[in-house]
């Protein structure tokens, strides 16, 4: 059965790239009735961030993309975690050199720079000579008697059997022959990233090796160490390039491809699974993902990684805004998510306006869930808290506003005390009966409409622009205009 991985290294936080090559597992796993494992590769020991393990485990619960088998979920297959299974890889390693097929090498950090500025000086590629591969098992033993430090390499051979990847088709698997021999154990005893992975992966029983296209050139040594123990390498599916809007390369520094930034902005995984499932290709056009989302079964159903696309795509930030709007949408429309996101509206609002300020009828929870509705259903907001912007302000502040008006004075007053007496006769207005109210009035007064429903607008909301007035009278209700409009008056 299906067996597959995300084993990010934890060398910062999670960003874009990462979470793609993390849901194409996802749902490969869940179209095959798989298995979705997280495998922490901490090998490369300078450069972990402390934390960034963990944390990468609750991204990905957050994204919904839970693993079945992790570090902190044993699936019989752990430890989920490299550097607690260094002793594993000396185990394998040591096989190798006993095969012959790896070798250890003594050569010092500066013969290296020299023999690779050598090789620059005459016009070749900088790489290792592979000069300890000739070491006798006597000089091997003499050197390490004198307690010379080493590392291992692994023999390095041309590849001749062609090698298949299911999205890139046939790859070119010349380049290791371009190569020095590989370091698979480092001097200070922790593997490299590919003997640790080809082990791992075998051990592990993956079945598919998914991963972002910069790791296609690996694979033919993959495939080496894979022979070199005896063992069937899984199947290989690369998956494309990510680029920035602007069609340039995501990079791990970049601060605005993290998943912390956008979910500091209030975007939800759905809509950040949305945009992703946009730039790779892989689903099938039973479903419509340029204009809608869909659920994770959903898409897993539409999968088909011999769709996944070969060139790179771009990141389209106006349609996550837009994937962002549709979320809210949904989530507003569930019973069970409403509740929760009225709360959260709650606290925005108090966060942002002074208690004496606030409208205190307008953030009871019936006003919350109106303006909800109201707001996310019309494609007002794409998050919930530019209900909160000064624009919405009028919503939550109950502050006293200045008629500014052409009208004159004393016939504007007249209009408002008209208008107040109309809505003290309801319990509840719909914005069609205030354009015909507001209609007959003017015509009362001789005004033109426009003008009573800017002077409708001042006094409601302090604003000159912003939502209908229609619409800002049925959403805060008659009793709530007639007090704000009482108050102008005075
Ligand atoms: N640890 C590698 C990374 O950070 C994993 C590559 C692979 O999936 O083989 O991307």
């Amino acid at each position: 059965s299906v067996r597959v991985r995300f084993a990010p290294s934890p060398t910062g936080y999670i960003h874009l790239g990462g979470l793609r090559t993390a849901l194409y597992n996802f749902l490969f796993a869940k179209a095959n009735n798989g298995k979705f494992i997280l495998r922490i590769e901490d090998t490369d020991q300078k450069r972990l961030v402390p934390g960034a393990a963990v944390q990468l485990e609750t991204d990905l619960e957050w994204m919904g993309l839970s693993p079945d088998e992790s570090p902190i979920k044993d699936g019989g297959f752990g430890p989920y975690t490299q550097s607690k299974r260094l002793h594993l890889y000396s185990k394998f390693v040591q096989e190798l050199v006993k095969s012959g097929h790896a070798y250890y090498c003594f050569c010092s950090d500066r013969r290296l720079e020299f023999v690779k500025k050598e090789a620059l000086r005459e016009g070749a590629i900088p790489r290792y000579d592979n000069r300890c591969r000739q070491l006798s098992s006597a000089q091997v033993e003499e050197k390490k008697q004198q307690g010379m430090a080493s590392c291992v390499r692994f023999k390095l051979s041309p590849l001749d059997e062609p090698l298949q990847d299911l999205v890139y088709g046939n790859i070119d698997r010349s380049a290791v022959l371009h190569e020095g021999d590989p370091v698979i154990l480092k001097q200070d005893g922790y593997p490299t990233y590919h003997l640790a992975n080809v082990v791992d992966d075998h051990l592990m029983e993956i079945t598919h090796v998914l991963r972002g296209t910069e790791w296609l050139v690996s694979t033919a040594k993959h495939v080496l160490l894979y022979k070199a123990f005896g063992w069937r390498p899984p199947s290989f599916a690369h998956l494309p390039l990510i680029l920035n809007p602007d069609g340039t390369k995501l990079s791990k520094r970049q601060d605005d491809i993290r998943l912390e930034y956008f979910r500091k902005q209030g975007f939800y995984p759905e809509a950040i699974i949305g945009l992703l499932c946009l730039v790779g290709g892989g689903f099938s056009p039973s479903i419509d993902i340029q204009q809608n989302l869909h659920s994770l079964c959903e898409l897993a159903k539409a999968f088909n990684l011999g769709i996944v696309t070969t060139h790179s795509g771009r990141l389209d930030g106006p349609r996550l805004e837009y994937f962002n709007r549709l979320a809210l949408q949904n989530r507003i429309n569930r019973p069970e998510e409403i509740d929760k996101l009225s709360e959260e509206l709650f606290r925005l609002i108090h966060d942002k306006i002074k208690n004496s300020s606030l409208d205190k009828d307008m953030v009871k929870k019936t006003s919350l869930l109106k303006i909800l509705h109201w707001a996310s259903n019309g494609g007002r907001i794409n998050f919930l808290h530019q209900l909160t912007d000064s624009s919405m302000g009028f919503l939550w502040n109950s502050q006293e506003s200045t008629i500014v008006s052409k009208i004159d004075p004393s016939t504007a007053r007249n209009v408002l005390i008209r208008v107040i007496q109309v809505l003290n006769e309801r319990d509840r207005i719909q914005k069609n009966e205030v354009t015909t109210m507001l209609g007959k009035i003017a015509t009362e007064y001789n005004l033109k409409v426009k003008e009573v429903l800017k002077l409708m607008r001042s006094s409601l909301t302090g604003l000159k622009e912003g939502p209908p007035v229609s619409e800002v009278m049925e959403i805060l209700g008659p009793q709530i205009c007639a007090n704000r409009l009482g108050t102008s008056l005075n």
